[in-house]
Parts: C-alpha cells; sequence; structure tokens
C-alpha cells in the first residue's frame, strides 16, 4: 500500500530538483502517494502571512508526512518564515541533519568525518516574541521549557542508541546562560544516566563550534539548543564537503517534514544545472522514517555510485577528480542507472529495518513551591545625563516597604557601587527585594507608586523561588 507524501515543490530551483528526485524515488519502487501543496512565494503574495494556503493546511491535517523544497521568502516585513511555522505549529521539535564526507569525491579537510546534529527546533530564541523597550533597547525572549528539553535530549539520546552511535556531546552556553542553557544542560546530565552503554560529555558551543570546524571527526552526535543548531549544522554541513549535499529530517509525535538545507538559489533557477542532491538525501531519510528502508538503501547506495563514478553537478565538479559535468535531469539518469549497486571506495550504506523511536511523553512534574521576593521593574529614563545615582534616589523614595537592591543597565550592575566607565543606555532594570514572602499586590502597589512618580516602567518580571531556589539570575557585577 502506497504512503500519503505531501509535496511542496517549493521557489526557485526547488520544481527542478523535485521532479529529479521524484524520478529517482518512482524507478527505486517508492510506496508512496503524492499530495501536492499549495505553499510558497505565490501563496506569501497572495497575501497568506505565512506562505501556506488554507487548503495546504487541511491536506497536512491527513497527510502527516512532507517532503519539501525549498522556497523563496518575499523581501520586505510583515511575511513570517514559513519553516518556522510548519516547525511550531505541526510539533517538529527534531530537527536531525546527518553531515558526512564524501572524499575524494567531494572536496573536505575532514575525509573521515560522520555526524549528526539533533537540534531543539521549537523553542529558544525562534519563539518570535521581540519587544522595543525604549528607543534605544530592543529585547528578544529566549524561552527554555523542561519539556522542551527533556523531548529533545531523549530523541538525540534513543537516536544515537538506535543508529549505533557511541557518543552525544551536548553544546550550551550554560557558562553565561545558567537558568535557560543551563537547563537543557541539566536535563542532558540527568537523562544521560540512562544510557551507560554511551559516551557523554558537555562542551562550551563556541569551543564545540570551533572544534567541529576543526576537528570534526571526533564528534558522533551532538545535541543542542535551536539557535546554536542552526548555526552549527549549517558549518557541519560545510566543513563536510558542502551545504549543498545535506537533508535534513524535522520529526515531532505526529508529523515529519524532509528537506534540503539550501535555499531556493533564485541565481541558478531553471537552467538544469541545480544539485538535487540535499533534497535527494532528506528524501532517504523520508524513506527510514515511513519505513521504506529496503528503498531508502538502494537511492543512498545508487546516489554514492554516482559520486563516486565522478558524475558530478556543477557545484561539487572537481577538475581531475570529477568525470563528467552533468544538469539536474542528466545527475538523476545517472543515479537511476546506479540503482541496485554498491560504491566501492565509500562506504557503503544499510538501513535494517528498526522499531521506530520510541520518545516518551515527558512525565508531568509535582509542582514545586513557588514564592515571589521581589520584582525586576525595567524603566525608560534618561533624564540627569544618565547618572545611576539620582535614579536610585528617585527609587529609594518609591521602595517601602520593599527595598531596592540593585539597578543595572543592560544587565551590568550599575548601582550600588557602578564605574563611570560602564556604558549606559536609557533602559533600566531596577531590582525591589521583600524581606519575607510577598503578594501579588506588593508588586501592584510598587507600581502605583511609580505611576505617581512620572518614571516611565516598560515592563516589570517577578522574582520567584522554586523550592527555596532563586529562579533568577544575578546582575553582571552583583
Ligand atoms: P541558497 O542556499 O539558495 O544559495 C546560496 C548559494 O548556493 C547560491 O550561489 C546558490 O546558487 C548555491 N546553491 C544552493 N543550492 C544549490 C544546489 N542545490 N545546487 C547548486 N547550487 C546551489 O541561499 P540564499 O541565496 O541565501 O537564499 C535564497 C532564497 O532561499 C531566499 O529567499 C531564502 O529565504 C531561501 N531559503 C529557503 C530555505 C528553505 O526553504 N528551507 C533555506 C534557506 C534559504
Amino acid at each position: 500500500m502506497n504512503t500519503p507524501l505531501a509535496l511542496a515543490y517549493g521557489d526557485g530551483i526547488g520544481p527542478e530538483i523535485m521532479k529529479a528526485t521524484l524520478e529517482i524515488l518512482e524507478a527505486a519502487g517508492a510506496a508512496l502517494e503524492y499530495y501536492p501543496l499549495e505553499m510558497g512565494e505565490e501563496v506569501y503574495l497572495a497575501g497568506h502571512k505565512s506562505g501556506i494556503s488554507p487548503g495546504a493546511w487541511e491536506t497536512l491535517k491527513t497527510v502527516r508526512t512532507l517532503l519539501k523544497a525549498p522556497i523563496t521568502t518575499p523581501q520586505g516585513g510583515g511575511y513570517k518564515s514559513l519553516d518556522v511555522t510548519l516547525r511550531k505549529t505541526l510539533g517538529l521539535y527534531a530537527n536531525v541533519r546527518p553531515c558526512r564526507a564524501y572524499a575524494p569525491f567531494v572536496q573536505t579537510f575532514h575525509p573521515t568525518m560522520d555526524l549528526v546534529i539533533v537540534r531543539e527546533n521549537e523553542e529558544d530564541l525562534y519563539a518570535g516574541i521581540e519587544h522595543r523597550q525604549s528607543d534605544e533597547v530592543v529585547q528578544c525572549l529566549k524561552l527554555i521549557s523542561r519539556p522542551g528539553c527533556e523531548r529533545i535530549v531523549r530523541y538525540a539520546f534513543e537516536y544515537a542508541r538506535a543508529n549505533g552511535r557511541k557518543k552525544v556531546t551536548c553544546l550550551t552556553k550554560d557558562n553565561i546562560m545558567k537558568l535557560t542553557d543551563g537547563l537543557f544542560r541539566a536535563t542532558f546530565e540527568e537523562m544521560g544516566k540512562e544510557y551507560p552503554d554511551l559516551e557523554q560529555e558537555h562542551q562550551i558551543i563556541d569551543i564545540g563550534t570551533a572544534r567541529v570546524a576543526a576537528k570534526p571527526e571526533r564528534y558522533d552526535v551532538i545535541v543542542t539548543l535551536n539557535l546554536y543548531g542552526d548555526i552549527l549544522s549549517d558549518v557541519a554541513a560545510e566543513v563536510a564537503g558542502s551545504v549543498g549535499l545535506a537533508g535534513s529530517a524535522n520529526i515531532g509525535p505526529s508529523f515529519a517534514l524532509f528537506e534540503a538545507i539550501h535555499g531556493s538559489a533564485p541565481d541558478i533557477a531553471g537552467q538544469n544545472i541545480a544539485n538535487p542532491s540535499g533534497l535527494l538525501l532528506a528524501a532517504v531519510q523520508m524513506l527510514v522514517h515511513l519505513g521504506q528502508n529496503a528503498t531508502a538503501e538502494r537511492v543512498h547506495n545508487a546516489w554514492l555510485c554516482t559520486l563516486e563514478a565522478g558524475i558530478h553537478t556543477a557545484d561539487v565538479y572537481q577538475e581531475g577528480v570529477s568525470v563528467q559535468k552533468v544538469g539536474t535531469d542528466a545527475f538523476a539518469r545517472a543515479v537511476i542507472e546506479n540503482l541496485g549497486g554498491l560504491p566501492i571506495q565509500l562506504a557503503p550504506v544499510s538501513y535494517p529495518p528498526l522499531p521506530p523511536l520510541k520518545i516518551a511523553e515527558p512525565p508531568v512534574r509535582p509542582r514545586a513551591v513557588k514564592e515571589l521576593v521581589g520584582v525586576d521593574i525595567f524603566l525608560q529614563w534618561d533624564d540627569s545625563g544618565r547618572d545611576a545615582n539620582t535614579l536610585a534616589r528617585h527609587l529609594k523614595a518609591l521602595e517601602a516597604p520593599l527595598t531596592l537592591e540593585m539597578v543595572t543597565n543592560r544587565g551590568v550592575k550599575v548601582w550600588p557601587d557602578g564605574l563611570p566607565d560602564t556604558m549606559v543606555s536609557d533602559h533600566w532594570r531596577c531590582r525591589f527585594k521583600g524581606s519575607g514572602p510577598l503578594e501579588h499586590r506588593d508588586v501592584v502597589s510598587l507600581l502605583e507608586r511609580f505611576l505617581g512618580s512620572g518614571l516611565d516602567f516598560v515592563k516589570s518580571e517577578h522574582l520567584y523561588t522554586f523550592d527555596g531556589v532563586a529562579g533568577f539570575s544575578l546582575g553582571q557585577g552583583q
């Protein structure tokens, strides 16, 4: 029986590489029934701000797997990223991107590299919650949830175990973001105890990225947060040889989306010279996801044979290594001719049938004892030469019964004991604490005192403890 598959043909080179990919899938005997969707630039320009037509949403409700060619996001404001919308609406929390070298057929300094990046796909700065709070300061909220961390970390460990991988590396910036990235790392370390068969390590994302660029062979499976994973996976794909060759899987509990990692390449669209490999390898991941492992194996090995035969599209063509420069259609025909073959120099792939990854829903934890202990009030303030001591005097007049503990500017403590050299913007965070637990009405009455003071408060953030542990960071220099 054929499995239903939604298709987005995309923009730019999208239709060309989709046609090539489907021809190969058909020749390999993939059991699929296609449902083309209206999605992309034309849909954006027709007034749908997400780039997805209402009919496409209806189809996706029943056809839960999507193969998507790259889309052109129109220039200018007001258009929401189609990818982020799809990932979040369909609950595609895991972005899985294998990055493998194909030396000597594709040039790379790291011929033995073979790593997989498992990137959290829904949270982090991609919540898209941004505000302008003063003339000078804008903010973007980084939201990290415990269930979100648990799902992606569990996925990475389960993926590693099921695919015979040996090591999982967690990359975060928890030395700076102790609560958000700290939660991700703590979840990794806690869940790691259930996987003693896997080697585990944590690195700070900056040195981790540098090492992925310089020594990618030392990595196996990497799990990381959304933004870091976004950047790192392009670094890794390029280090492996070319971003043009990488595919990615976006997996959720009920939906899955597969795509190339490159864009719609409008500069070469319509010329029959685009490399369809990124979309084809995404389709291989899709076949494995759908349980059509034998077909996935046939297609992937035929593709490796084609690379090995030196039949290359222009983007990976190298004088002295390549034998024939071909266009998109001819490349697809060459892959089709190689169906059934195994590569000799490159390691053949095998996709033994595996039970689907079982990612249990994160458990509901008992609620912590939560106590309100203070409030950060953010101000736009531009008076008195932006002198923090003057601001603190105004605030001290309003504080009782709470106490002004500190004032920071862009996170750095400027009162008490600030340094005159610290650059200050017009955006101030003023921390008030109580001598014991507070109630909401204490915060409201403080804000009411602000109301009469003429100070322009732009936001407030409650300070809580959870089971006695502070749920807020200190000011830098506090
Ligand atoms: P791009 O990846 O489209 O192109 C970058 C360069 O790589 C270009 O020179 C292009 O010709 C080349 N290239 C890309 N894919 C190739 C292929 N398969 N074969 C041969 N050469 C290839 O990136 P861009 O130019 O920054 O973006 C173009 C458009 O794509 C933008 O509208 C962007 O928003 C969109 N985009 C979409 C996705 C997606 O749908 N997932 C991802 C990234 C970018």
